[in-house]
């Protein structure tokens, strides 16, 4: 499905991260494997990537860093001669009651999880512009896949750092996508619902936690990574070359008001 490709995943030794750089490696693209801590995890990743007969190498950086997002860029394109796909999935959790959070916790949270996207969406898009369509690779000059999330329309107490983060991916994934869908690079997001990941353990680890989170999900599962990871592989191949500018939600219709569905 994107065979060939050069795919670059953020916080890809983890969770929805690791399972989407496998998934594209399956599906025939060679992939850099981010990490910023756990280097043996991200080596695992790769040597699984690379089982598919494609290449793959892990790469320490920190996505709120400008410079390790230029570095890391720049080495990839060394190495692979290009990148394809980005896909900007890195992100965290700083969770506080909006009285009690402090000014690190909200930075931290706005630094990796929406200044970090645009580091490493204006990083590719340089790249996709200067190399241009390349008609036996894609339609397209480049993808860009920004990892949100239901809470970039769902409010979420207790999380006002990351649910803001997160509205703020939507409207960096949408003014990028119109300013650069004209040179023929496609920008999108994929929004999860609820996602069995150690980000939010909590939420599932306990047979009381999951029988709570259930009553948000319509479709009454707990998402898995792989259902993310196929959900990218298919936006970012050219099966969904004329999607630009959208989010996938992938929520198992969280977003529907499931607190409506008895009244209201
Ligand atoms: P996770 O904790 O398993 O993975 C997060 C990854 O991001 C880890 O590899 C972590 O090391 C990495 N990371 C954190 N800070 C980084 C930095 N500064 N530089 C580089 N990498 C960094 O959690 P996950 O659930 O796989 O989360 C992945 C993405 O999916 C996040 O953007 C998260 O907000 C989003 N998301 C997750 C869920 C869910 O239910 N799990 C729901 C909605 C959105």
């Amino acid at each position: 499905m994107v065979s060939g490709q050069k795919a670059l995943v953020t916080g890809a030794n983890s969770g929805i991260g690791k399972a989407t750089a496998i998934r594209l490696g399956r599906a025939g693209a060679d992939v850099v494997v981010n990490y910023v801590s756990g280097q043996e995890e991200a080596a695992a990743v790769v040597e699984e990537i690379e089982s598919f007969g494609v290449r793959a190498y892990a790469h320490e950086a920190d996505v709120s860093r400008e410079d390790h997002v230029v570095a890391m860029v720049a080495r990839m394109v060394e190495e692979f001669g290009t990148i394809d796909i980005m896909v900007a999935n890195a992100g965290m959790q700083r969770d506080a009651a909006a009285t009690e959070m402090t000014l690190d916790q909200w930075q931290k949270v706005l630094d990796v999880n929406l200044t970090g996207q645009f580091l490493c969406a204006r990083e590719a898009a340089k790249e996709f512009l200067r190399r241009g369509v390349v008609p036996e690779v894609s339609r397209s000059a480049g993808k860009i896949v920004c990892m949100s999330s239901v809470h970039q329309i769902i409010p979420w107490s207790g999380h006002v750092n990351y649910a803001s983060s997160k509205g703020g991916v939507l409207m960096l994934m949408q003014t990028l996508a119109q300013e650069l869908a004209p040179q023929g690079i496609r920008v999108n997001a994929v929004a999860p619902g609820a996602i069995r990941t150690p980000i939010n353990r909590g939420a599932w680890d306990t047979p009381q936690a999951e029988a709570d989170l259930l009553r948000l999900i319509p479709y009454r599962r707990v998402g898995d990574p792989e259902d993310i990871a196929d959900a990218v592989t298919v936006l970012v191949s050219d099966l969904m070359d004329y999607v630009v500018g959208t989010t996938l939600y992938v929520d198992g219709g969280m977003t529907l008001f499931p607190g409506f569905a008895t009244g209201g």
